[in-house]
């Protein structure tokens, strides 16, 4: 079921409210990338915090880390993203563009779980779909991972790589973390940082980019509680995009990993799934990885990884329970959720029905007219005293029907405006953003009302 134009309608609102831009805008965008504007980036921290105070703040069995974008290369070799993160594609040999086959008519791939690359099945159309020219038959393994060199000398640079999934910094940090807390198993990493892939299929506005931003939790157990504590895993993140982002229940899915599709050292796979405009499509990846990723990395480095088991003595490889997120897709999930369209007397309201505790803004304070200064002064002592406890903003440009139409669409849940009768009698206007109910309410009760709200 197409949602009426939902993804467009949200891309133009977010270009419009100052949520996100596409990146380089002035010299004509580069495919894939986008900047987050002064709305975005407020709701991307306020995701990102949600997440980082329930994983790992609120927890006694969670460290915290930020590792940097640029690792040894052989870590990537050790990983599997060198040899097997690819892409396959074929070129067309008139306007150069390049196509994943699957994306073109008739042919059919199949990836090789051991290596992660694909193979043709069925070789189809071999018309460009662009151009109308001759796409060359050979299909190529392109590899995503962006390079990049580092050093000062030409010809003595190393080639180096951005990060091409953002948690590998935790399996290489595991040892430090280890020696320098001494945690007893299970616990876990958590990590929010960027990471780069050289996509060739894009679209599809935030949901998939070339640099991206992830959520990353490694949870280390014993090997005979893994699935246990998947298990456990796989409720508190469902639980956490259900209940504490607010999403509908009704776009959200489990969809598990079938044979083909998981790689040879999962024990199991599945995919939180959200409702996309165009259809049900990953969230994030709660997997089971066994002890694939820290016995790679002892093989590759030449260190011992196995760590003492508190209980029993003896030295293991813990196994590892991943739950691996996308911001901007969460983002997206966010936003595609909370949008509405309500038939009204002027036309139809576009607001975000966010929830308060991730919107940008939670208050807008208005004076009445933007040209009379007791309404101003007042305006401001009201604005002045509320931003010291949380998020305000300050709108004075065009009526009020026009302010209340940008606040509904930056997703604001209340608007307080002040008039002259706040100047008699201290009470100024609450407007409330899901409802358009008014009421008024006394100027020195302001900050607990909002409070009580935002805590409830
Ligand atoms: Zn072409």
């Amino acid at each position: 079921m197409p949602k009426n134009n939902l993804l467009e309608k949200i891309t133009a609102l977010c270009k419009r409210r100052g949520f996100i831009f596409p990146s380089s805008g002035i010299y004509g965008g580069i495919a894939g990338i986008y900047d987050y504007g002064p709305l975005g980036v407020a709701l991307a921290k306020n995701i990102k915090d949600l997440w980082w105070q329930d994983m790992v703040e609120k927890r006694t069995d969670m460290y915290g880390l930020d590792g940097s974008i640029l690792m040894h290369p052989r870590s990537w070799e050790a990983s599997g993203h060198v040899a097997g993160f690819t892409d396959p594609l074929v070129d067309c040999g008139d306007c150069q563009k390049r196509f994943r086959p699957d994306k073109l008519e008739g042919w059919k791939l199949k990836k090789d779980n051991q290596t992660g690359q694909f193979r043709v099945i069925k070789t189809g159309s071999l018309k460009c779909p662009v151009c109308g020219g001759r796409l060359i038959a050979k299909v190529r393994q392109f590899n995503v991972l962006m390079e990049t060199s580092l050093g000062a000398i030409e010809g003595e640079k190393m080639k180096a790589y951005l990060k091409g999934e953002s948690c590998q910094n935790i399996y290489l940090d595991f040892i430090d973390i280890v020696n320098s807390f001494s945690p007893k198993l299970p616990f876990g990493i958590a990590q929010i940082g960027k990471a780069f892939r050289n996509e060739i299929t894009l679209g599809k506005f935030i949901f998939k980019t070339r640099e991206f931003e992830q959520f990353d939790i490694e949870y280390f157990t014993r090997p005979q509680d893994s699935t246990r504590f998947y298990r456990e895993w796989k409720k508190i993140r469902w639980d956490w995009y259900r209940k504490r982002l607010g999403l509908k229940e009704k776009n959200l899915r489990w969809r598990q990993h079938d044979e083909d599709e998981r790689i040879f050292y999962a024990k199991d796979a599945w995919d939180i799934d959200y409702f996309y405009p165009w259809g049900w499509d990953e969230l994030e990846g709660v997997h089971d990885r066994s002890d694939y990723d820290l016995t790679q990395h002892a093989k590759f480095s030449g260190k011992k990884l196995d760590i003492p088991d508190q209980e029993t003595n003896q030295r293991i490889v813990p196994f590892i329970v991943e739950c691996s997120g996308g911001v901007g897709r969460t983002m997206l999930a966010v936003l595609l959720d909370a949008y509405r369209e309500e038939e009204g007397t002027n036309g139809i309201r576009v607001f975000l029905s966010l929830d308060v505790k991730i919107a940008p803004y939670k208050v807008a304070v208005f004076p009445l007219l933007a040209n009379k200064a007791e309404l101003i002064k007042k305006a401001r002592s009201v604005y002045e005293n509320l931003k010291d406890h949380f998020r305000v903003t300050w709108d004075e440009i065009g009526n009020i029907g026009k302010r209340y139409r940008r606040q509904d669409e930056a997703g604001t849940p209340w608007c307080v405006t002040i008039d002259y009768q706040s100047l008699k009698d201290e009470m100024v206007t609450v407007r409330d953003r899901d409802t358009m109910a008014q009421k008024r309410l006394a100027v020195a009760r302001l900050a607990d009302f909002f409070k009580k709200k935002l805590n409830s």
